[in-house]
C-alpha cells in the first residue's frame, strides 16, 4: 500500500502512522523526523532547516521533495507522514509517482479541532534517545518523565510550545488544508476523526485500511 498520513499537527498522525507501519509492515516516512534527526546530527541540511522548525515554519518545498524522491524511489509501499504539505509539494510526488508508475492507494485524514490539538500538543513529549512519543494526559509513561523503552529524561519539543502550535495551526490551515480539495478529486481520501480516544482511531484506521488492502488483492 502507498498511503499518506494527513491533518493538522498534532492530530495525532506519527502516532498511527507508526501503528499502522508496524501491524501491515509498511515503511515510514517522516519528513518531520527526517528533519529532526538531520538537526540533531548536525548535518549541513540540519543547520540549515534547525531555526524554521523551532519557529514552526516550513521548509522549503526543494528540501523536502528531494528527502522524499529519493526515498520513495526505492520503495514500493510507504506511509507518508507529514508530507505533502503543499500543494507544490502533493504536485512534485504525482509526477515522481507517474514516473516511476506507481499510484497511490489512500489519503489518510486525521481531523481534530485547533483547541483540542493546542491541548494535546503542549502536554506531548518525547523521548530524546529512541524518539517514543508520550501524552502527559492521553499517554502516560509508566514513570512520570521517564521512558518506558530506556528510562531517558522525556523532553518537550521546541515547537510544541504554546505560541508555536498556534502558528503551525496557521500554517497548517493556509499552506496544507488546501489539499483535501486537491486529494478529493482523484484519490481515494479516508477521514477519521482524530479526537476520538487513540486506540478508538487506531481500530478505525485498521478497519479502513485492511478493506484498502483486500482491493488491492482483488485488483491484481
Ligand atoms: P512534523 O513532525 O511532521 O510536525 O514536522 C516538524 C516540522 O518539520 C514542521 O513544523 C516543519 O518545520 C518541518 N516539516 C516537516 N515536513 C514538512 C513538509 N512536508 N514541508 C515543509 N516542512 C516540513
Amino acid at each position: 500500500m502507498k498511503l499518506i498520513f494527513f491533518g493538522p499537527p498534532g492530530a495525532g498522525k506519527g502516532t498511527q502512522a507508526k501503528r499502522v507501519s508496524k501491524e501491515f509492515d509498511i515503511p515510514h516516512i517522516s519528513t518531520g523526523d527526517l528533519l529532526r534527526e538531520a538537526v540533531k546530527d548536525e548535518t549541513e541540511l540540519g543547520k540549515k532547516v534547525k531555526e524554521i522548525l523551532e519557529k514552526g515554519n516550513l521548509v522549503s518545498d526543494e528540501i523536502v521533495n528531494e528527502l522524499v524522491e529519493e526515498k520513495v524511489k526505492k520503495i514500493d509501499k510507504f506511509i507518508l507522514d507529514g508530507y505533502p504539505r503543499t500543494i507544490p509539494q502533493a504536485e512534485f510526488l504525482d509526477e515522481v509517482l507517474k514516473s516511476i508508475d506507481k499510484e497511490l492507494d489512500g489519503i489518510v485524514f486525521i481531523d481534530v479541532e485547533e483547541e483540542e490539538i493546542v491541548e494535546r500538543i503542549t502536554s506531548r513529549r518525547v523521548c530524546p534517545k529512541c524518539g517514543r512519543v508520550y501524552n502527559t494526559i492521553t499517554l502516560k509513561p509508566e514513570v512520570s518523565g521517564i521512558c518506558d523503552d530506556d528510562g531517558t529524561k522525556l523532553i518537550q519539543r521546541d515547537d510544541d510550545k504554546e505560541t508555536v502550535v498556534r502558528d503551525r495551526f496557521q500554517v497548517y490551515l493556509k499552506s496544507t488544508s488546501p489539499l483535501i480539495e486537491y486529494y478529493k478529486k482523484n484519490n481515494k481520501i479516508f477521514t477519521v476523526d482524530g479526537s476520538q480516544d487513540i486506540e478508538d482511531v487506531t481500530k478505525e484506521l485498521f478497519n479502513i485500511l485492511r478493506g484498502v488492502s483486500d482491493d488491492n488483492n482483488k485488483n491484481r
